[in-house]
């Protein structure tokens, strides 16, 4: 066992504080990393303030960790210490279902091992990346392209994956026309990464307010939902929509912008039901549905491609002694567009 520092929540919605936790030590497979910088994903406050239920107390968030290797154990194959790698929100699976086989890990059918609020299949609860060290097996680290910074890299992990993923399974490209709803963490991602695979991309947000940043990151037209006269007529209009809204919404709104065949694809995960008028689905054959994040081998691709088209996240790096006040501004939709806690400032903790 070797001690780590990090941040906690002790109990549910309390701030997070310093605390200090013991990480095991590397086996065989296992690869040791010292943290630079994780990202704050949203996922992280809804955990944090049991938004979901069953939350697992002492917490130490984040799941958008980058950073260095310095330890390998003695059967690590595919890294040696100094790579730059980073961790997303797994850290093991079954490894033998049929979804593991093909990949798709966050879909393993026994149920991943989340990077923290989880626990490892022997019970030992699963502690995150707003911490110095982290040890995970190498089947779980991923490579981060060396064009890319640490600091912008690191919220790829979660928020670039979860678009990735739905944009890839749903033949996003040339032809296709997405909607981004939600322009945070994810959504601004799912942007770049659409705009990158040659989609015609368009924004959806609260307000005009981000139209600028949308149209630099590649979005092609931008609407704010609360004109409803505008809104009304992107109806019939979209082959995509990724839903990233973190807050209850009204679905059926949004499902009679698709248009022929098209699909809503749920990734937002606000902690409430939704209701869907059956209409709304049977015009233009419309779908609706879900994806989790995505599995470690399109996570590498992901990564290889952010690397080619020279995509990073906007961060705004801040000190962890400064993650409370993060997390008010992300509940406020006041962050352009993701925090990234510099893991240097432990220190000083
Ligand atoms: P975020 O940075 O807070 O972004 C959410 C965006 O939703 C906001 O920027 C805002 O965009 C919009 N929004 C917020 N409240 C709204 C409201 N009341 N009405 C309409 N729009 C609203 O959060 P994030 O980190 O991107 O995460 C988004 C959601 O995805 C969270 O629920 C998170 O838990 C979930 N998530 C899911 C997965 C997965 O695997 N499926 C992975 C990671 C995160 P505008 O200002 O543009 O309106
Ligand atoms: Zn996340």
């Amino acid at each position: 066992m070797s001690t780590v520092k990090g941040y906690a929540a002790n109990t549910v919605k309390a701030p997070l504080t310093p605390y200090t936790f013991a990480r095991r030590e590397p086996r065989a497979g296992d690869v040791v990393i010292d943290i630079h910088h994780c990202g704050i994903c949203h996922s992280d406050i809804h955990q944090a303030r049991d938004e979901w239920g069953g939350s697992i107390f002492p917490m130490v968030p984040g799941h958008e960790i980058a950073g260095k290797v310095v330890a390998v154990g003695s059967g690590v194959q595919k890294f040696k210490t100094g790579d730059t790698v980073g961790v997303g929100c797994m850290v093991d699976s079954c490894g033998t279902c049929d979804a593991c086989r093909a990949g798709l890990q966050s879909y393993c059918e026994k149920g991943c091992v989340y990077t923290y609020n989880s626990r490892e299949y022997d019970g030992e609860p699963t502690m995150g990346g707003y911490s110095e060290r982290v040890v995970v097996d190498e089947k779980f680290v991923v490579r981060i392209p060396s064009n890319l910074s640490l600091a912008g890299a690191a919220s790829l992990l979660c928020a670039g994956i979860t678009m990735y993923s739905p944009l890839k399974h749903w033949n996003a490209g040339p032809k296709s026309r997405v909607a981004i709803l939600g322009l945070g963490g994810l959504g601004h991602m799912g942007v770049k990464i659409a705009h990158a695979l040659g989609a015609e991309v368009t924004v959806l947000s609260h307000s005009m307010r981000k139209e600028q940043d949308a149209r630099r990151m590649g979005a092609d037209h931008f609407y704010a939902t609360s004109d409803e006269e505008t809104f009304k007529k992107q109806a019939n209009s979209f082959d995509l929509i990724l839903n990233t809204v973190s807050a209850e919404i009204d679905w059926n709104a949004y499902l009679n912008l698709l248009r022929l065949n098209g699909s809503m694809v749920v990734v937002g995960l606000p902690g409430v039901n939704a209701s869907i008028a059956p209409g709304m689905l049977l015009r233009n054959r419309r779908s609706v549905a879900g994806s989790m994040i995505g599995g470690i081998p399109e996570t590498q691709e992901m990564l290889d491609f952010c690397g080619q088209h020279n995509i990073e996240c906007d961060i705004e790096a801040i000190p962890i002694q400064q993650v409370n006040e993060a997390y008010e501004r992300i509940l406020k939709s006041d962050v352009r567009y993701r925090f990234v806690i510099d893991m240097a400032s432990l220190k000083a903790s």
